[in-house]
């Protein structure tokens, strides 16, 4: 008989920080796990042992070989809860506001996802960029044509990168060659979602883009599908924009809220994650607490396309929690890294007046992401059982970040200086079910 085949192991020492409780609802600090000398075990993709380098050293087989980081922090790899892959190529678009930069920009850009050559160029570049900035899960929009999302998930199965991703739905106010048809849309995203979900670590996503650009029946067809599997994911858009908002009241007459669109199909439920949510109201806060459904903060994007300022201690209000994550929304977003949204969402919340907390936010950016997906049990944390998607940040990756980090007297500190200074240079490796898949050359 063949001899079974050996156990792979992996050992990273480091600075590791965790979470093992919430620190919106519990002091920040306390909240935040740092180990200042940390060795993490990785066996068969998944984190078997993490604690102190000298009490943890002893469960580590004689002659594993250790891979030590000195001077950096081992977190879990980032989560991006809101992004569109094919808007990589126009990022950085002038000018316009969210319904003229969708005609002008980005229809154009996704018409040329009909080509599966082109979409998986693409999906490689974008994959590629999230690893190199630290992102392991992302909730991706792909476009209307089936063959996006084939390129999408066939290069997510290469890498084993854990990934959401869906085919937008759009039947109507887009131009004629990205629109489907409500049967269409349903009749492809139930095939794309035979064959994807669950396979390895992809995950299907029902992806209407928005309430306008979608028909009531198609939104009812949507709702069809997610009732067909409780584990399937469901992602749009929501009161992104003013205009946009008045535009959902005009087409929608009947509904209370441009949520309740959403809510009257069916499609506001656990795994269901809303973009934005800027323009929302005290009963649409209380629907998303009741439902388990999760709202996408993107910071860099709101700010680039001038459309408001997100709430998040409102959403997070401990009397009724709304999930939250953090999104880049490329391409109104500006950055890949989720260290810049961090930057952008401190911002954003001292201009509401409140403090974003440097634990606060990496939780949002990993185990907050993770527990708005209802990933959490998987992703998001490093312990025992979890699966091993980290990243290596390090906080003296440029001269100035050097000569900030010599003043940084705590680990709060030194997060807050690399959420506030880092970007994709700020990562040293990235890791994905216990395999090296980005090292900074
Ligand atoms: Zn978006």
């Amino acid at each position: 008989m063949p001899a079974p085949p050996t156990p792979d192991i992996l050992a990273l020492r480091g600075r590791v920080v965790t979470f093992r409780d919430n620190p919106f609802t519990t002091d920040p600090v306390a909240a935040l796990h740092h180990e200042e000398d940390g060795l993490i075990i990785i066996r068969d993709g998944r984190i078997a042992q993490m604690g102190t380098y000298a009490d943890t050293l002893r469960h580590l087989p004689a002659d594993t070989q250790v891979t030590h980081y000195p001077d950096c922090v081992i977190s879990a790899g980032f989560v991006d809860t809101h992004v569109h892959y094919p808007q990589l190529p126009m990022i950085a678009a002038y000018g316009e506001q969210l319904l003229e930069w969708l005609e002008r920009y980005t229809f154009p850009t996704e018409s040329r996802f009909r080509d599966p050559a082109y979409a998986r160029d693409i999906a490689r570049r974008f994959l590629a960029g999230l690893l190199r900035c630290g992102t392991t899960t992302a909730a991706v929009f792909c476009t209307v044509h089936p063959q996006s999302v084939e390129a999408f998930f066939s290069e997510s199965e290469r890498l084993n990168t854990l990934m959401i991703a869906g085919k937008v739905l759009m039947d109507r106010n887009a131009p004629p060659d990205l629109r489907d048809t409500a049967q269409r849309g349903y009749d492809e995203s139930l095939a794309l979602m035979t064959r994807w979900h669950g396979r390895g670590r992809q995950m299907y996503a029902v992806t209407p883009r928005f309430a306008p650009t979608s028909s009531e029946e198609q939104l009812k067809l949507a709702g069809a599908l997610l009732a067909r599997d409780q584990t399937v994911f469901m992602q749009t858009h929501l009161a992104e924009n003013l205009d946009e908002v008045a535009w959902v009241r005009s087409l929608f007459p009947a509904r209370r809220s441009y949520l309740d669109v959403y809510a009257h199909a069916g499609l506001v439920r656990p795994r269901a994650i809303m973009g934005h949510a800027i323009h929302v109201d005290e009963p649409d806060l209380m629907t998303c607490h009741d439902s388990g459904c999760a709202l996408a903060h993107c910071p860099t994007s709101n700010l680039f396309l001038g459309s408001g300022s997100f709430r998040l201690f409102d959403a997070l209000d401990p009397r009724r929690p709304v999930r939250v994550g953090l999104g880049t929304d490329i391409g109104a977003g500006t950055s890949l890294s989720q260290l810049q949204s961090l930057n952008e969402a401190y911002k954003v919340a001292q201009g509401t007046g409140r403090r974003l907390h440097p634990a606060q936010a990496f939780w949002l950016a990993t185990a907050g992401g993770a527990r708005a997906l209802h990933l959490d049990h998987r992703i998001g944390t490093i312990a025992p059982g979890m699966e091993a998607d980290l990243c290596i940040l390090d906080p003296e990756a440029t001269p100035l970040q050097a000569l900030r980090a010599q003043s940084c007297d705590s680990i709060s500190d030194l997060l807050f200086s690399l959420m506030m200074l880092g970007d994709d240079r700020s990562i040293r490796a990235t890791y994905v079910a216990g395999r090296r898949v980005h090292e900074r050359a």
